[in-house]
């Protein structure tokens, strides 16, 4: 049987992506394995958001060069953003890879190349077990080093002779890219996307999970986006924004649903410029559906724009709530208007904070989480602090704050930048600092209140750790049980980070 692992960096429609292979390669009878020194096959799901991540990426991918040459059967490959613009670089840098397919439009070849693939590993793991000389991985262990040893030896001895050793023979010779020939695999783009195929592969989570976790259902409503803020490379690795059709998602969450889905995030680079491609149908209308499908389980998403928020999406999650999760991501990036302009995010500090007031108006008692970047080119001490100003009325539940990263093809890594990375890093450390009291202060409010939760899982100190409607962490005590289950929970203590429980039902 060929293993399998994939790893997953960057956002939850890599996740969403990942899950969708696993469950392909599952089907085509692969088993999934969570190291990848057991794997014949592994795939690096890349996110190119921010440099750090990239170059992450490619030490992680040294890594693997042993491996290869260890045992040269084995095919290693790079899927998702990163490969969508660093194709050629990344076959010229790393030798050991077999294959590099970039996010979207290219996922459908890359699962037409995986069943190839999958019979190829299986064919030369059983000749490099075979093999009296030992040397099917050639000087280096790459791929191309195999094909040229298929070419010179009589690979037939190996195979029986058979008509289908010949067929094999011929079917090893394809063999896989080689690092001269990017543009060839460029060529592979497709023009048309198999959406309900892509959607019903990435609704399962892989089943053979060995610790026990509540199922949750990630599901990509759409992909690519429109609104190209200038600091951003989604746009250009991701391509524009296709929305899928809402039947299929519909059909995808109930499916999910039967096999025990807890809890359905609807992903999206920008959910709330979702369209329905065959009814017009909006992403409220959208939520409504997904509401209505019968069934204990809470609904997310991820994430909206704040220029797009209109009030009918808050009057739907109010009319439906808590099925529907008050739990907003509401991306600030930042408080200064001059900022918010220079990074084409198309409103102001105080639209922003007008719809914080809708939120809290239709929503009472809603967690809201944000995004921040601090140090953008240009920004100044004093906006800087204008940023800090719109954290301090708005009191955030949660922040995910960040150094600027220059991105290639943006705008953004066009403009100049005098702020140097020692007062970027003093400003993060000043807003991570403030946060942290804030967030004390936010989760005390709840010493006292019954909660309900959906357990989540086991943490390694023993504790079960559950999530809120507003996904605060709440860490209880109790059997494995309780895993999967919505309980009510009473709150004794609370922290930055984690709310302490004691179970009430
Ligand atoms: S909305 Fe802006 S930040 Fe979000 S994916 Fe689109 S371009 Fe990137």
């Amino acid at each position: 049987m060929v293993t399998f692992f994939i790893k997953t960096y960057g956002c939850l429609a890599n996740v969403a992506d990942s899950e969708g292979l696993a469950r392909y390669l599952i089907d085509l009878g692969c088993a999934q394995v969570s190291q990848a020194s057991e794997a014949d096959l592994i795939m690096v799901n890349t996110c190119a958001i921010r440099d750090k991540a990239e170059s992450k990426l490619y030490s992680y991918l040294g890594q693997f060069a042993p491996l290869k040459k260890q045992k040269p059967y084995i095919k290693i490959g790079i899927i998702g953003c990163v490969a969508s613009y660093r194709k050629k670089e990344l076959y010229q840098s790393f030798d050991h890879l077999s294959f590099v397919y970039g996010a979207r439009d290219e996922m459908p070849v890359l699962q037409s190349y995986l069943v190839d693939a999958i019979e190829k590993i299986a064919v030369l793991k059983q000749l490099f077990f075979q093999d009296p000389d030992g040397d099917l991985g050639g000087k280096n262990g790459q791929d191309r080093d195999v094909k040229e040893l298929v070419a010179k030896r009589n690979i037939s001895k190996f195979l029986g002779g058979s008509p289908r050793g010949n067929a094999l023979e011929e079917f090893l010779m394809e063999a896989v890219p080689s690092s001269t020939s990017p543009e060839k695999e460029q060529s592979l783009n497709i023009s048309e996307y198999n959406l309900k195929k892509h959607i019903q592969d990435g609704m399962k989570k892989a089943q053979n999970n060995a610790s026990p976790e509540v199922k949750r259902s990630y599901i990509n409503i759409m992909t690519g986006c429109n609104k190209y803020c200038s600091y951003c490379i989604v746009p250009f690795t991701r391509g524009r924004e296709i929305s899928y059709p809402m039947k299929d998602i519909i059909s995808a969450v109930i499916k999910d649903i039967e096999m025990g889905s807890r809890e359905v995030t609807l992903i999206g680079q920008n959910v709330n410029s979702y369209i329905d491609p065959e009814t017009e149908a909006r992403f409220p209308e959208l939520l409504k559906q997904v509401a209505q499908i019968p069934g204990e389980f809470w609904i997310r998403f991820i994430s909206p724009h704040p220029q797009d928020m209109t009030h009918d999406l808050f009057d739907v999650m109010a009319q439906y709530r808590p099925k529907i999760t008050a739990a907003l991501h509401f991306p600030l990036q930042s408080g200064s208007n001059r900022i918010l302009q220079l990074m084409n995010r198309n409103y102001t500090s105080q639209e922003f904070l007008e719809k914080i007031g809708w939120i809290r108006e239709k929503l009472p008692g809603a967690a809201i989480s944000t995004d921040i970047i601090v140090g953008f080119p240009g920004e100044t001490e004093a906006e800087f602090l204008e940023t800090m100003a719109v954290v301090e009325q708005v009191r955030f539940d949660l922040i995910y704050p960040f150094i600027y990263s220059s991105r290639p093809n943006t705008k953004a890594s066009l403009i100049a930048d005098n702020c140097l990375l020692v007062e970027k890093t003093r400003r993060l450390e000043f807003l991570r600092k403030r946060q942290i009291e804030i967030a004390v202060q936010c989760n005390s409010a709840h010493i006292g209140k019954n909660l309900k939760v959906l357990v989540e899982k086991r943490l390694a100190r023993g504790k079960l750790l559950s999530r809120t409607e507003g996904n605060l962490r709440v860490l209880v005590d109790g059997s494995d049980d309780l895993i999967g289950q919505f309980v009510t929970v009473h709150i004794k203590e609370t922290g930055p980070a984690n709310m302490i429980g004691i179970l009430v039902s």
